[in-house]
C-alpha cells in the first residue's frame, strides 16, 4: 500500500478521499488554492500545500505545479476526484513519467474510453448496446444522410471528443443534418481541439442510468449494479438513486456485466462509470464512459456495502478487486440529493458567501458528504455544490420518507441551497411513482415558471 497519497482536488471529494486514505493507514496530502486557504478539511491533512491563485488554471489544473507539491510532499500516488484533472490523459502519462502513481486508468485506457468514437467501438466488441449510428467519425454530408435515412430522424451530431453536454446538435430532418455538420465539426475543432464528429439515433424520452464498474490490474472486472439519475436540470444532475426504480433486475443483470466486460476489453484499472440512455421499453443505449469516481458513487456505496474511493485506491497500488460478482448484492434502496449552493427560487442563481448555520440532518440511515462547517465561507470561485445528502433504507418508499425527513431537518443558511426544490421532489407524486425522464424537472420548472 502507498504510504502517502497527494488528494489533486479540493471541497467534499477531497475530504471523501482523505478519509479513506486515513482508514486505509495513508498518508493524505491536500493542496489548496489561496480561496480555500480557509477550507476546514485542510486541518485533517497530514499535510497541506499552497499551490497558487484562486483561478483554477493557476491551481487546481496546474499540472507542473501540482507534480511539484507531489514532489515536495513526496508521495507515491496522486488520486485526482472528479473534474479538474480527472479525465485528462495527459496528467495520467506525466505522472507515470515522473514515477507517481495516478489513482486511476492508465492514459491509454483512458484515452480509448474517453473518446466517443473509440469508446463506441470498443464498447461494439463487447457486446455493450450502443445507439444505431455512424460506425465512426464521418465528415460527408451525403453519406450522413444515407446514415440517418437508415436509422431514422431525430438524430444527435455529437463530438468524438466532446463532454459537459457541449457538442451536440439535435437533427430532425435533411436539411438541418446537411447544415449542422459542417457547423458542429468547426465547433468541436475549435472546443476541443477535435473536429471529429458522428451521428447516432436521439432518444426522445429516456432515463439517464448508468452502471458502477471495477477494474484491476489482475484483468478482472466486477460490476455494483445501477443508478438512475434522471433527474437533472441542464444536464446536471440534481438526485440520483440506486437501484434504478422499476428496472427489471435480469435486463439491468446483463446491460451491468456488458459494462463489467468493456472494461475489461480495454484493460482498465480503477473505478468508471458506463452511462446509458434506457427507452420505456427498457432497451438501453451506451453513451459514454466516465474514466473517474462520480459525484453520486455513494448510492452505490449504500446498496452493495463497497467503498469505491478505498477501492480505487487500492487498486492502483496493485491490490485485487477481492470481490466476487455473485457476492455484490443490492440491499436496499438509497438516494442522494446534490446540494449546491444556488437559489431555485431565483433560477438558481448561484448563492456563495459565509454560512453561519450550518445543522446536517443525522439518525439512522442518513449520510452527509460535505466540507462544510458553521463559519465557513462558499468561495465564489468554483462548482456550487457545497455537499450530499445520502439516505439509505430498506424499501423506495421508506427511503423517500428518510429524504424528506432529512431535508427539513437540514438546516443552512443565510446562503440559499437546492434543498428546498430536492423537497417538492420527494413529495411530488410522479418522482414517487418512479420512471421519470431526463426532460421531467426541466418540464416542472418551465411549468412552475
Ligand atoms: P457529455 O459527454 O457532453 O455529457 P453525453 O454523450 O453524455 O455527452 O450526453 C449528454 C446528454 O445529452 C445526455 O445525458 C442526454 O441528455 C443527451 N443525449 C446524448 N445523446 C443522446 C441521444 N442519442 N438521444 C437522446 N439524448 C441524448
Amino acid at each position: 500500500m502507498f504510504k502517502r497519497v497527494l488528494i489533486a482536488n479540493r471541497g467534499e471529494i477531497a475530504l471523501r478521499i482523505l478519509r479513506a486514505c486515513h482508514e486505509l493507514d495513508v498518508e493524505a496530502v491536500c493542496v489548496y488554492s489561496e480561496a480555500d486557504r480557509e477550507a476546514p478539511y485542510l486541518r485533517l491533512a497530514d499535510r497541506a500545500i499552497c499551490i497558487g491563485p484562486a483561478r483554477a488554471k493557476d491551481s487546481y489544473l496546474n499540472i507542473p505545479r501540482l507534480i511539484s507539491a507531489a514532489e515536495v510532499a513526496d508521495v507515491d500516488a496522486i488520486h485526482p476526484g472528479y473534474g479538474f484533472l480527472a479525465e485528462r490523459a495527459d496528467f495520467a502519462a506525466i505522472c507515470r513519467d515522473c514515477k507517481i502513481e495516478f489513482i486511476g486508468p492508465s492514459p491509454e485506457a483512458m484515452a480509448k474510453l474517453g473518446d466517443k468514437v473509440e469508446c463506441k467501438r470498443t464498447a461494439k466488441l463487447a457486446k455493450v448496446p450502443i445507439f444505431p449510428g455512424s460506425e465512426g467519425a464521418i465528415d460527408d454530408e451525403d453519406e450522413a444522410a444515407k446514415i440517418a435515412e437508415e436509422i431514422g430522424y431525430p438524430v444527435i451530431i455529437k463530438a468524438a471528443a466532446g463532454g459537459g453536454g457541449r457538442g451536440m446538435r439535435v437533427c430532425r430532418n435533411e436539411p438541418a443534418l446537411r447544415t449542422n455538420l459542417r457547423a458542429a465539426g468547426q465547433e468541436a475543432l475549435a472546443a476541443f481541439g477535435n473536429g471529429a464528429v458522428f451521428i447516432e439515433k436521439f432518444l426522445e424520452h429516456a432515463r439517464h442510468v448508468e452502471v458502477q464498474v471495477l477494474g484491476d490490474k489482475h484483468g478482472h472486472a466486477v460490476h455494483l449494479w445501477e443508478r438512475d439519475c434522471s433527474l437533472q436540470r441542464r444536464h446536471q444532475k440534481v438526485v440520483e438513486e440506486a437501484p434504478g426504480p422499476g428496472i427489471e433486475r435480469k435486463k439491468i443483470g446483463s446491460v451491468a456485466e456488458g459494462a463489467a466486460r468493456l472494461i475489461k476489453t480495454a484493460e482498465y484499472a480503477g473505478a468508471a462509470t458506463v452511462e446509458f440512455l434506457m427507452d420505456d421499453k427498457q432497451n438501453f443505449y451506451m453513451l459514454e464512459v466516465n474514466t473517474r469516481v462520480q459525484v453520486e458513487h455513494p448510492v452505490t456505496e449504500m446498496i452493495t456495502g463497497v467503498d469505491i474511493v478505498k477501492k480505487s485506491i487500492q487498486i492502483a497500488a496493485g491490490e485485487e478487486i477481492g470481490l466476487r460478482q455473485k457476492d455484490i448484492q443490492v440491499r436496499g434502496h438509497s438516494i442522494e440529493c446534490r446540494i449546491n449552493a444556488e437559489d431555485p427560487a431565483k433560477n438558481f442563481m448561484p448563492s456563495a458567501g459565509k454560512v453561519e448555520t450550518y445543522e446536517p440532518a443525522g439518525g439512522p440511515g442518513v449520510r452527509v458528504d460535505s466540507h462544510v462547517v458553521p463559519g465557513y465561507r462558499v468561495p465564489p470561485n468554483y462548482d456550487s455544490m457545497v455537499g450530499k445528502l445520502i439516505v439509505h433504507a430498506d424499501t423506495r418508499e421508506e427511503a423517500l420518507v428518510r429524504m424528506a425527513r432529512a431535508l427539513r431537518e437540514f438546516r443552512v443558511g443565510p446562503i440559499k441551497t437546492t434543498m428546498p426544490l430536492q423537497l417538492d421532489l420527494m413529495l411530488n407524486s410522479d418522482f414517487r411513482k418512479g420512471g421519470v425522464d431526463i426532460h421531467y424537472l426541466e418540464r416542472l420548472l418551465k411549468a412552475q415558471g
